[in-house]
């Protein structure tokens, strides 16, 4: 078995579950920090096993530009060239594309793009796109879809909700064809690991805000038949009102068995939210990409740890925080190291964020397992 997913445990529609992919399980609900370029910014792979990081999100786009797909396969694929042997989900390079690129040209085949670091000209298809997934090696792999721009009127978000669904179908069909071509899949993976094990592929539902489409896109997807589902395209400047009703009316439409994903989403309350709809996976650069901007999270909400307030504060981060920073620095130092530009002010404030995303994580799984998610986090 190269993939599967379990629902061990449900709370009112929260599931507790377990994904079992080539490179280990994963417990669900789960977080998934993003490292971009192979990278979580600022932490070494040793601090992410020790925060208890289950499963990484890598960009498709930005592994494509550089190192590059071909130096990664001939390195055994994504999880050996990081040394990180835990789990990990490559996106499609779509919504990059999308939203760092403005001189990409887009037809039927695919979307043009320049590279943000040279300017050079590439092309990726639904085809080419999930060529490079397959040569990174990530366990899981996403579908090639169109993000839609927010605003579009509802003409606009059909015409690329269909685009998307003929993408999904092009997706399928080359992994289908070309799944053996992982780096990894002649090769034992590790103590337990087997050869001739798969990636599992998951399809996006799009369809803007609006609900009808997000229905369609949703029917669409599941007859073309994936590993999993994600809901795309959202957090891309709509009020979070109309995020939260497209993914709660979507959700219900997603098969049971299978992992749901919302992409892109979100902050401590919300992706609690999104557990209590029946969401499985999520992944956001917010905790890091604010740690490194001095914005912390903390029990009693976000802080600044650049603030005058903070130049004298023995305390920590915050008291009811686990993490080896609140274990050992005080507000008043990190906030000298925020104020000093130094390195490891992202480093410290990138670790106490992320502990804080793996702990509430931890906690509502716990709770859904004991049936007490509800009473414990009531809804806000
Ligand atoms: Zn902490």
């Amino acid at each position: 078995m190269s993939f599967s997913f379990q629902v061990e445990a449900v709370c009112g529609a929260a599931r507790a579950g377990r994904l079992v992919t080539p490179h280990g399980e994963v417990r669900t609900p789960v977080f998934m920090p993003v490292g971009t370029v192979g990278s979580v910014k600022g932490l070494s792979q040793e601090l992410l096993e020790e925060l208890g990081v289950e499963i990484l999100l890598n960009n498709t786009y930005h592994l494509y530009l550089r190192p590059g797909v071909e130096t990664v396969r001939q390195l055994g694929g994504v999880q050996r060239f990081m040394a990180w042997d835990r789990p990990i989900l490559t996106d499609s390079g779509g919504f990059q594309v999308f939203s760092l690129n403005e001189l990409r040209r887009l037809n039927e085949d695919g979307v043009q793009f320049r590279s943000h670091l040279d300017g050079s000209l590439h092309f990726f298809s639904p085809e080419t796109s999930l060529a490079a997934e397959i040569g990174l090696g990530a366990d899981i792999v996403m579908a090639f879809d169109e993000c839609t721009e927010y605003p579009a009127d509802h003409a606009r978000a059909r015409h690329s909700m269909e685009l998307t669904a003929r993408w999904a179908r092009r997706s399928k069909d080359y992994f289908e064809a070309h799944k053996q071509a992982v780096p990894w899949f002649e090769r034992p993976l590790g103590p337990e690991g087997r050869s001739g094990q798969r990636q599992a592929l998951f399809g996006i539902v799009q369809g803007g805000m609006y609900p009808d489409l997000r229905a369609e896109s949703a029917d669409r997807t599941l007859e073309i038949g994936f590993d999993g589902y994600a809901i795309g395209g959202l957090s891309v400047g709509e009020p979070r009102e109309r995020t939260w009703e497209i993914v709660s009316r979507t959700l219900p439409r997603l098969p049971e068995d299978k992992p749901r994903y919302v992409m892109g989403v979100g902050t401590p309350q919300e992706i609690v939210e999104y557990v209590r709809l029946g969401v499985d996976m999520m992944d956001c650069v917010l905790p890091t990409r604010a740690a490194r901007h001095g914005l912390l999270y903390t029990s009693h909400g976000r802080l600044n740890i650049k603030n005058a307030c903070f130049a004298r504060d023995e305390g920590p981060i915050d008291p009811a925080c686990g993490c080896r920073v609140c274990a050992r620095y005080s507000r008043a130092y990190l906030r000298h190291l925020y104020c000093s530009q130094e390195l490891l002010a992202q480093v410290l404030n990138t670790v106490h964020n992320l502990a804080h995303y793996l702990d509430i994580m931890r906690r509502v799984r716990e709770t859904i397992i004991s049936g007490e998610f509800a009473s414990t986090h009531p809804a806000v």
